[in-house]
């Protein structure tokens, strides 16, 4: 598999939920890239199976810049403290807003509890990220560029997943309408949509998904015939906050080995 050397040196990049799974290999990657970068998680920790190092230290290790804050994105004012941070190293110019969390429930049995808090991390972690980053950007006088986690499930409903269907379908037009409303800024917002990503988002996926592929237990298999590996998600989120993607804006990059062309 080859991958892009991007350039991301002198930039600061935030990257929430950045301990584990998506966020982890984007935050490496963007590290790799030469960014200074903050890891905006509830924790240090990652669940990353085989992985006994924090981000990052991970990324410091390698010889780049990175620190960790510890917020809760469903707190406006913990992302407020994040990008204000940021401006220690010169400001915020590449917002990643990935935090998520998952349960499935079918339709009829979903608390009140568990749709409110799905929808506060997914949507209103990704609002206010949004919203904190543009402002601060605005007020300092920068360009910049917003990548949001979406997913598959921004355009397709699956079973046991209408709460968290709800909240990934707000990610897409949460970027789609800042997209709209910042352009004027020079500050662009588009989203990676992954598909079935091999991470630790519900206890045992990492291998969860990989079985359930050869199981067929999946409504369909992806056509590319294999799970996603975060991997897969960092070099389109790097792309879609570089250069190369200047004239996009409002975009949902599907990272799904295909699997919503049929
Ligand atoms: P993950 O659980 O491996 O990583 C999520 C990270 O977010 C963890 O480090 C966790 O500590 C952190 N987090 C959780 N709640 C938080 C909060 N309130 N504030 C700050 N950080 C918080 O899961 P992942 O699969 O890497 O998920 C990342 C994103 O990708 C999510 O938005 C998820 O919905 C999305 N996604 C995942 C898949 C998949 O198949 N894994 C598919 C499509 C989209």
């Amino acid at each position: 598999m080859g991958s892009t050397a991007y350039d991301f040196a002198d930039e600061v990049v935030v990257v929430t939920g950045g301990s584990s799974g998506i966020g982890r290999a984007i935050a490496r990657r963007f590290g790799d890239a030469g960014a200074t970068v903050i890891n905006a998680d509830v924790q240090a920790e990652t669940k990353d199976p085989g992985e006994g190092t924090p981000t990052h230290e991970t990324i410091e290790d390698s010889g780049g810049t990175a620190a960790f804050v510890e917020t809760d994105v469903s707190d406006p004012d913990d992302l407020g403290t994040v990008v204000e941070g940021a401006r220690e190293f010169g400001g915020v110019d590449v917002m990643v807003n990935n935090a998520g969390i998952y349960i499935g429930v079918p339709f009829r049995e979903v608390t009140r509890e568990q749709f409110d808090r799905l929808h506060a991390v997914n949507a209103r972690g990704v609002y206010f990220g949004t919203q904190v980053a543009a402002n601060d950007m605005i007020e300092r006088g920068e360009p910049g560029s917003i990548v949001n986690t979406a997913s598959i499930s921004s355009n397709v409903a699956q079973p046991g997943q209408v709460h968290y269907d709800s909240t990934k379908g707000a990610v897409r037009m949460i970027t789609r309408g800042a997209a709209l409303e910042l352009a004027e800024y020079d500050i662009r917002v588009n989203a990676v949509a992954p598909g079935v990503i091999a991470t630790e988002i519900m206890e045992g996926w990492s291998q969860g998904a990989i079985d359930a592929l050869e199981n067929e237990e999946l409504v369909k298999q992806p056509p590319l015939g294999r799970a996603g590996v975060p991997e897969d998600v960092a070099g389109p989120a790097l792309f879609l906050a570089s250069d190369d993607a200047e004239y996009i804006t409002g975009a949902l990059l599907d990272v799904d080995g295909g699997w919503q062309v049929f």
